[in-house]
């Protein structure tokens, strides 16, 4: 396994925060701040702000994400967005499969490898969280219910689209509660998850693919995260909404 093989993904995910003159000015603050990075770095903003975010990263290395879309090309599913509509925008990523969507919008492991499909075939990147419940690792289960959730997730998948899948491990009970995963809890998850990629799709394909991790990832937390071999980036929320914070932390992505 080899870290330098891949490129670090810094990922904010703003959840249902910010009206458009606020994601306006969040993206001028951010713009400086990862003017020289190394990583990839990513703004995944409300459907609302998607348009303003597009025209105003244009010319710089920020790309911007949506944080879901619906499976189907059209149709009748009021409220829904799909993939297609989010790429004819000009967005770039989509977070899918995020605890918020499982816990309160019923979300599934079938829902999300549907969703996955069609946005790889509009020609989106995926990042797909994964990610165990504390009552779950209590009971030791974190390896089954990460190995599950990749199985069903990325089944019927091709080696070549695995590779442009982003993978986010979130453990459940680190997300919005201040309460990180240890460095080395981290790396122990990136690592199976890695693992069960390898299984799948073959080692090339699980040395090439992004890991991040996400889960109260913050500038103080960021660096000693990101140096584990395994962890590939973050997945942040409360801290991309600022951007002295997540500059830091594009920062200590950069090593
Ligand atoms: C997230 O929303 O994916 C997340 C990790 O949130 P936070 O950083 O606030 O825990």
């Amino acid at each position: 396994m080899n870290k330098k093989l891949r490129k670090a993904v810094i990922a904010g995910n703003w959840k249902m925060n910010k009206t458009r003159p606020e994601a306006f000015d969040l993206i001028e603050a951010i713009k400086p701040l990862a003017a020289n990075a190394d990583c990839e770095v990513v703004v995944c903003v409300p459907f609302t702000n998607l348009e303003t975010a597009v025209n105003a990263v244009k010319g710089t290395n920020i790309r911007v994400g949506a944080q879901n879309c619906h499976f189907e090309k059209s149709g009748a599913f009021t409220g829904e967005i799909s993939a297609d509509m989010l790429a004819e925008l000009g967005v770039e990523y989509v977070v899918l499969g995020h605890s918020e969507r499982r816990q309160y919008f019923a979300e599934t492991d079938e829902t999300v490898n549907k969703r996955l499909k069609a946005a790889l075939a509009a020609g989106l990147k995926p990042i797909v969280c994964v990610g165990e419940l504390l009552w779950e690792r209590e009971c030791g289960i974190t390896d089954e219910v990460l190995g599950k959730q990749c199985k069903l997730d990325f089944y019927g998948i091709s080696a070549d689209d695995m590779r442009k899948t982003v993978i986010a491990y979130e453990p459940v009970w680190a997300i919005g509660t201040g309460k990180t995963a240890t460095a080395e809890q981290a790396e122990e998850a990136c690592a199976y998850i890695r693992s069960v990629i390898a299984k799948l799709f073959g080692k090339d394909v699980a040395d090439a693919v992004t890991v991040q991790y996400g889960g109260s990832m913050n500038a103080k937390n960021a660096a000693e995260l990101l140096s584990k071999e395994n962890v590939d980036g973050g997945l942040i929320g409360g801290a991309s909404l600022k951007a002295p914070d997540f500059g830091e932390i594009i920062k200590a992505a950069n090593g």
